[in-house]
């Protein structure tokens, strides 16, 4: 197996209904590890290599885009618990991207952009695979997905 990991950053903030602490809107400076693998190297496309950094890079850097410097909603709806919030910006809208996950955890962002990544990786055709997914909340806590085997 050939691997090859790319790292990206945003920031965003993000908040755990019901959490003690993370129940307080709060934001991190996130890091996102992408893994891409396969068992076999291409020799058609000439390069010696699992896939293009760039290639990776122009996927990835879409999907991130539009959390960098949002609020992350989702299905639990964060933002209706927070009213002090709605009631001060009736209108930012579009300081929140909505991501269809049960709650903003390091765990759950990173399984979703695994299937994110993947999907894109289908769409242009690709043989490649997302191997893991490492989302970082901070320089010493971090959540790593993988495919499950077994
Ligand atoms: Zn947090």
């Amino acid at each position: 197996m050939y691997l090859i990991t790319r790292s990206y950053h945003f920031s965003a903030a993000h908040m755990l209904v019901g959490h003690d602490k993370c129940g307080r809107m709060h934001g991190h400076n996130y890091r996102l590890d992408v893994t891409v693998g396969t068992g076999k190297l291409d020799p058609a496309k000439k390069r010696y290599w699992v896939m293009d950094f760039g290639d990776l890079d122009k996927i990835v850097k879409k999907i991130i885009k539009p959390f960098d410097h949002r609020f992350i909603e989702t299905e639990a709806g964060e933002l209706a618990q927070d009213s002090k919030w709605v009631l001060a910006q009736p209108d930012s809208r579009e300081d929140v991207y909505y991501v269809s996950i049960p709650e903003s955890t390091a765990e759950a962002l990173a399984e979703w952009f695994a299937w994110k990544i993947d999907s894109s990786m289908i769409k242009k055709g690709t043989q490649l695979q997302v191997k893991e997914v490492t989302v970082w909340e901070t320089v010493n806590g971090r959540a790593t997905w993988t495919p499950q085997t077994g």
